[in-house]
């Protein structure tokens, strides 16, 4: 595949299939931990715990859903991908211009305010989260004097330049792991996971004053662990990563997927994660490392893990079905992530 195709394929076929799915009924998976559900709205702020009602059917059905968390900042999200931005006296403040939605996310800044985007902040270096930011930066010149100022840290700004990044770059970077920045009189801290699971740069947000998370790909709220632990380079680091991000001070988290997140939701994938891990364990005591191959039949030992791996999630998988088996995704997601944690467990003893 050519680098163009390899970049857009994906985030294509996703928008045409969104596209030909007919308006409908489905019912949505119940909540994980139990939240109040409200209507979506841009005027009337959540309440912390409060999540968006029918996300599944807003995100199949509407251009975009823009929620009010609080007096300043909002949840924005389509297509499944969620950021937030913070209005302030003077102008915005946009985390993440999200892939092929930068004139969506323009929109809805418009449709609450009129004032000017000053600041852009890459949470971490992935294209499906930062690679709207091109296409927003050519929309806003035709619309405002100055470009705003890109704010990344210096892990990000590194990777992207020894990846060759061909979505713009930070105009400011922050020291890694621990910095902060002042937008107007907020206080956004950045705390980067020196050992990360998702990717080596990936980090939290923390809007002090708003009491507001950010930190895209470090868990779907109202969901179990999404694919890959939501598409995680590494689950190893991951139980750390979730439990630094729920000691932290706020109120809202955006995970960048699912709904809009409080600490019940980090709470609830520590204890996934801690059952999941526990019939990964056993499973792995029970099942004979060859299981499933012919002896008789191979001239390479290379199928021998793989099937290993492969039964012992499907019998952790089986075990968590009676707790988790109604919950978002479940069936999709836990066998892969059911064998990410035999990995771990296979190599950290
Ligand atoms: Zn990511």
């Amino acid at each position: 595949m050519s680098a163009l195709t390899r970049i857009f394929a994906p985030a294509l076929l996703f928008a045409a299939m969104t596209a030909a799915v007919p308006a409908m009924a489905v019912e949505e998976a119940p909540s994980t931990v139990d939240a109040v559900y409200k209507t979506q709205s841009s005027t009337v702020a959540l309440q912390p715990g409060e999540k968006v009602a029918d996300l599944f059917t807003l995100n199949m059905n509407t251009d975009y859903v823009l929620q009010r968390l609080t007096d300043n900042t909002y949840w924005y999200e389509s297509g499944f991908y969620a950021t937030i931005f913070y209005v302030g006296d003077k102008g915005v403040l946009l985390f993440d211009p999200l892939e092929m939605r930068a004139q969506k996310i323009l929109d809805a800044i418009r449709s609450v305010t009129d004032k000017p985007i000053n600041t852009i902040v890459y949470s971490h270096d992935h294209a499906d989260h930062i690679s709207g930011t091109a296409e927003l930066l050519a929309l806003l010149d035709a619309s405002q004097k100055k470009q705003p100022e890109i704010i990344a840290s210096k892990a990000t700004a590194e990777k992207m330049e020894l990846l060759g990044s061909n979505i713009p770059r930070p105009t400011k970077v922050l020291q890694w792991p621990e910095d902060s920045f002042k937008f107007e009189n907020q206080t956004i801290e950045l705390h980067g996971f020196a050992h990360a699971a998702h990717t080596d740069d990936h980090s939290a947000w923390l809007m002090k004053e708003e009491r507001v998370l950010h930190a895209p790909d470090l868990l779907n709220s109202d969901q179990p662990p999404f694919w890959n632990f939501a598409g995680s380079e590494r689950f190893t680091y991951l139980v750390q990563n979730l439990k630094t991000a729920n000691a932290m001070d706020w109120d809202y988290f955006n995970g960048g997927h699912g709904n809009v997140g409080s600490h019940e939701d980090f709470n609830f994938h520590l204890q996934f994660i801690a059952d999941l891990e526990a019939a990964v364990g056993k499973a792995m005591g029970q099942v004979p490392f060859g299981f499933g191959v012919d002896m008789e039949k191979i001239n390479a030992h290379t199928v021998m893990l793989p099937a290993w791996f492969d039964e012992i999630a499907r019998i952790a998988t089986d075990e968590l079905r009676p707790k988790y088996g109604e919950y978002y995704g479940f069936e999709t997601a836990t066998p892969t992530n059911a064998q990410m944690i035999a990995e771990y467990l296979y190599s950290y003893r």
